[in-house]
């Protein structure tokens, strides 16, 4: 199983997932014009792909959804709290996904894992093939003990170290939007990352990956500080970025 992001971050996100001969993208924010120009700094080409699954409704993970889909004909997983924000979907192929039940898309097992962030029904994914499990986390406000248990035993992982309470506290956010992402139903700030990372088995953990990391309101040396103090001493620890994501990262038995 391998795996590639094409941006990280506030302003877009799409992450590429390919096992056996399932291509999939995790989320489209970009439009259809930048997602192609980034599927083609991976090799890739929009036609190759199998299908989009949605992890939730906002403009960061949803904006090229349903034109990518119209142009290239493909399915479209989502929950239907999420699909309810989705206007006009004419010509396309919707399919409905449970939270908290596992299903498969093609050689891909999936678990879509219900997290608390301010969406209708956000998910992020668990995906499996090949003895290997990825999982995808960029969106949530509480480490739960739910998201623990399902995110326990990784061999890849992307979690969202979003932003530092202190840059956020003092940063340009206006007070409203502040206490949002800083919220219990907002985004992980680093303290919670490494909360998380401490309290889920890493003895397997092959590749991390730090993505969703705020431009306004933290930095890269402050997050790589607070990765510093958690022992992950057999991972490789990656930097996902708004502008190019991270290139293919393989997970190999
Ligand atoms: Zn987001
Ligand atoms: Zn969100």
């Amino acid at each position: 199983m391998r795996f590639s992001s094409l941006g990280s971050g506030s302003k877009g996100n799409a992450t590429v997932v390919h096992h056996g001969n399932t291509l999939l993208l995790i989320d489209c924010g970009f439009s259809v014009k930048e997602t192609e120009k980034r599927l083609s700094l991976r090799g890739l080409n929009a036609g190759d792909l199998d299908g989009i699954v949605v992890t939730h409704e906002h403009s960061d993970h949803i904006r090229g959804v349903l034109s990518l889909a119209k142009k290239y004909q493909l399915p479209v997983l989502m929950t239907a709290g999420t699909a309810k924000s989705v206007k006009s979907g004419i010509g396309i192929e919707f399919s409905f996904i449970e939270s908290d039940v596992s299903f498969s898309f093609g050689d891909i097992d999936i678990t879509p894992v219900s997290v608390a962030h301010d969406a209708r029904e956000p998910v992020q994914f668990v995906l499996r093939g090949g003895g290997m499990t990825l999982g995808v986390l960029t969106d949530l406000g509480s480490v739960t003990p739910h998201v623990l248990e399902n995110y326990c035993f990784c061999h890849g992982l992307l979690v969202e170290s979003n932003h530092d309470v202190a840059m956020l506290a003092t940063g340009p956010y206006p007070p409203s939007l502040k206490s949002r992402v800083g919220g219990d139903w907002g985004h992980l700030n680093n303290q919670q990352t490494k909360y998380l990372l401490q309290n889920i088995y890493t003895e397997q953990l092959q590749q991390l990956v730090i993505g969703h990391i705020s431009e306004k309101n933290n930095s890269l040396e402050l997050v790589e500080k607070v990765m510093s103090e958690v022992d992950l001493k057999a991972s490789d620890i990656h930097y996902a970025c708004q502008d190019n994501g991270f290139s293919w990262i393989e997970l190999t038995l």
